[in-house]
């Protein structure tokens, strides 16, 4: 697979990179970034080259702070992860206006240079992904972002420890805004196939805390160690893995409704079936009232913002 990461000069676009760059089917990785970072680029390279040797992997690599994106020809994926951070006394708002500029002026270019599938992480992600699909000219199965899967995997660590039973027994997920609104479902929860209504312990699960430490973790991770950037490389790489060997597995990442779960115009976090496409399919789930009601807060959220970005 040929793959860019533009915004590999960041945290989670480097550490991306260090995992892609390992993985079996990686032929080329693309660095992408702004001119004043080539030095850091060229360094990350090198590094790169070290980490591919030592996991006997084969794959070649190469840096580009070309603002035409050239690059990206033949790329079966583009990543992005470019964006300021949000910095005290800015609102989400102007956050999203920020980043959209960012995002809008990358897809443009890409969409007009290659057929490729975008794989958006700036965030408020949801509202990048939006925006990413409609300044694209993609089918929606090309442009998706990693939504609550990070979400999600969080919320199964905190099961599994709960439960003592190791991480692989839990099936869960998170569904709706990557952010404060997300909505675990509990109906789509079992372990060991069992569904975790079922059990005896179920009672004494804090969710309401479980919940509020998801909602946080990436805040706090930033305040204790300056960046949080393992878990989402981590987390990027799986959905990547599914793509290269089409493995059609039931992710949750931010896809582009039209009409599914009675919703239109925006993207949220839903199920989906990854495959060699991209998004092969949007899983509509029954959910229960309270869950549904939850979700649509969520969906109501994020099409604010998305209509905020539309025209900018
Ligand atoms: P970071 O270390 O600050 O890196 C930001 C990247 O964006 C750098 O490559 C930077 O390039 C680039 N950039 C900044 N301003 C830019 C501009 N005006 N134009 C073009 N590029 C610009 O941040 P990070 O920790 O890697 O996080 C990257 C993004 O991912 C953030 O939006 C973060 O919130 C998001 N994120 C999302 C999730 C998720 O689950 N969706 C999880 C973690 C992080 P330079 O090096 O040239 O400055």
């Amino acid at each position: 697979m040929k793959i860019a990461i533009i915004g590999a000069s960041g945290k989670v676009g480097s550490a991306t990179a260090v995992l892609l760059a390992k993985e079996p089917f990686m032929k080329d990785l693309v660095l992408i970034g702004r001119e004043k970072s080539l030095n850091k680029l060229e360094g990350l390279k090198m590094d790169l080259y070290d980490a591919v040797a030592g996991a006997r992997s084969d794959a070649n690599i190469y840096v580009s702070t070309d603002e035409n994106l050239k690059c990206v020809e033949d790329c079966d994926i583009v990543i992005i992860t470019s964006g300021v951070p949000r910095t005290e006394g800015m609102s989400r708002v102007e956050l999203a206006k920020i980043n959209a500029k960012i995002v809008k002026n990358y897809v443009k270019k890409i969409s007009e240079i290659t057929d490729t599938k975008i794989f958006m992480i700036t965030n408020p992600v949801d509202v990048m992904t939006y925006k990413a699909y409609i300044e694209s000219s993609y089918n929606r199965e090309q442009v998706f972002g990693l939504g609550t899967h990070l979400d999600s995997l969080r919320f199964k660590v905190a099961i599994a420890k709960f439960f003592k039973v190791h991480i692989d027994e839990v099936r869960t997920r998170i569904i709706g805004e990557h952010g404060e609104t997300m909505v675990p479902l509990l109906s789509a929860t079992s372990i060991g196939g069992i569904p975790i209504e079922k059990f005896n312990n179920f009672k004494n699960l804090p969710l309401d805390d479980i919940i509020e430490d998801v909602k946080h973790k990436g805040e706090k991770i930033i305040k204790l160690k300056g960046g949080s950037e393992f878990g989402p490389a981590s987390a990027i790489v799986n959905v990547v893995r599914c793509i290269a060997n089409n493995e059609k597995r039931l992710l949750t990442l931010s896809t582009y409704l039209d009409g599914e779960y009675g919703l239109k115009d925006l993207c949220i976090g839903v199920p989906v079936k990854v495959g060699r496409e991209g998004i092969e399919e949007i899983v509509e789930i029954e959910l229960k009232e309270d869950e549904r009601n939850a979700f649509l807060k969520s969906a109501e959220r994020i099409k604010k913002y998305c209509e905020e970005v539309k025209y900018i």
